[in-house]
């Protein structure tokens, strides 16, 4: 069935290529001619330009062979986070690791490493199944730049599993929405010591708005930070201006919409009341906003039929899948904000983006043998 020594060199040889963000091209090169071997039709799209990278997504996808049934998304990411130039796997008692001084890349090498192997099976005991497209993001790390970009009109699939958390025989099924915002406020400037009667602070209004501000968790299923503070330019002059960055997210977005109109209420309201008369002129902290929904949430019901698949083949090995809320945004936020009910898979990666990254030979066999399992039943 799945072979341990054949995955363990597909991991190697992926991990030996770095590619972080934006810098995918030797990468998808390498992963085109692999899934190409593997009998498959390989489309590059039109995201690279888009987001400034050397490719674009890959959609590679195989026909179904012996078996009607709807077709199956897989997904992972081909870029890391860094350090990764120079990056060399060093495989000890069965645990890959880096060298020390980079990344290892299992995010989410890991994952696609354990795709090729599932369909590597696939394909040598003859399994039944029906349309599979693999689809690989560049840029999952800077925002989900990939699959924000990714060109839906290749995509088929109306469900899918993105192979892109820590893990084995774990599966996430929920993660919040997430806005993120920017906030500008203007006051006037004045000489701090020679005329501070004649300044409004910017600063000042800033502090008094985020200090009424509800931030951290700030209920279950909500959280919020303003994250960046900058502004002022000299310890003796009233500082004009603060620009503020901050996010809000929630596993509901109506809670997300109220805790964003929160955050902007609690500035306004301060650069409001920072106003002050200055020689019979009345002048007043403006406030300027800007806010960017960063993602949707993933919210795939207990019941759906994704799920259901899943825990089915974890059933036929004999083993119990745990279920659990994600706390950030990835690839399947993006893929269930266009219609693809995708939940995340556990790829058995750890510690991730550091350098003491790892993955046991072990852990991606189970996968493998999960993943091959649900092409069978699917
Ligand atoms: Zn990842």
């Amino acid at each position: 069935m799945v072979k341990s020594t054949r995955l363990a060199d597909e991991f190697a040889r992926q991990a030996g290529i770095a590619s972080p963000s934006f810098r995918e091209g030797e990468i998808s090169r390498y992963l085109i001619e692999r899934f190409e071997r593997l009998g498959m039709t390989v489309v590059m799209d039109d995201a690279g330009p888009k987001v400034g990278s050397e490719c674009g997504n890959l959609i590679a996808t195989l026909a179904a062979s012996g078996k009607d049934c709807e077709p199956l998304l897989l997904s992972a990411h081909m870029d890391t986070v860094v350090p990764a130039d120079g990056v060399q796997p060093v495989l000890k008692d069965g645990v890959f690791t880096s060298a020390g001084d980079t990344i290892l890349g299992a995010d989410d090498k890991a994952g696609l490493a354990e795709i090729i192997e599932a369909l590597e099976v696939v394909r040598e005991q003859n399994i039944p199944h029906g349309l599979i497209e693999v689809v690989i993001t560049i840029c999952e790390e800077k925002g989900l730049l990939g699959a924000k970009h990714l060109d839906y009109s290749k995509v088929v699939s109306r469900r899918g599993l993105a192979l892109d958390t820590s893990g084995t025989d774990r599966v996430i099924n929920t993660a919040p929405a997430a806005n993120k915002m920017r906030i500008v406020l203007t006051g006037r400037e004045s000489h701090a010591g020679i005329a501070p009667e004649n300044g409004v602070s910017a600063i000042v209004a800033a502090a008094r708005g985020i200090a009424a501000m509800r931030l951290g968790r700030v209920d279950r299923q909500t959280t919020a930070n303003i994250g960046t503070i900058q502004g002022g330019q000299a310890t003796n002059i009233i500082p004009r201006q603060v620009i503020l960055e901050g996010e809000a997210r929630s596993h509901d977005p109506v809670k997300l919409q109220a805790q964003t109109e929160h955050m902007i209420a609690c500035l306004t309201d301060a650069a409001r009341s920072s106003g002050q008369v200055i020689n019979g002129e009345s002048v007043s902290v403006t406030i300027e906003t800007e806010v960017l929904s960063d993602y949707p949430c993933m919210a795939v019901a207990p019941g759906a039929g994704i799920l259901q698949l899943v825990e089915k083949a974890a059933q036929h090995l004999d083993r119990t899948i745990e279920l659990r809320d994600g706390g950030g945004g990835s690839d399947a936020n993006i893929f269930n904000g266009h219609g693809i009910e995708t939940v995340i898979i556990g790829t058995g990666m750890t510690d991730v983006h550091t350098i003491n990254e790892s993955v046991r030979v072990a852990d991606m066999v189970r996968v493998a043998e999960l993943l091959v399992e649900i092409i069978r039943l699917a």
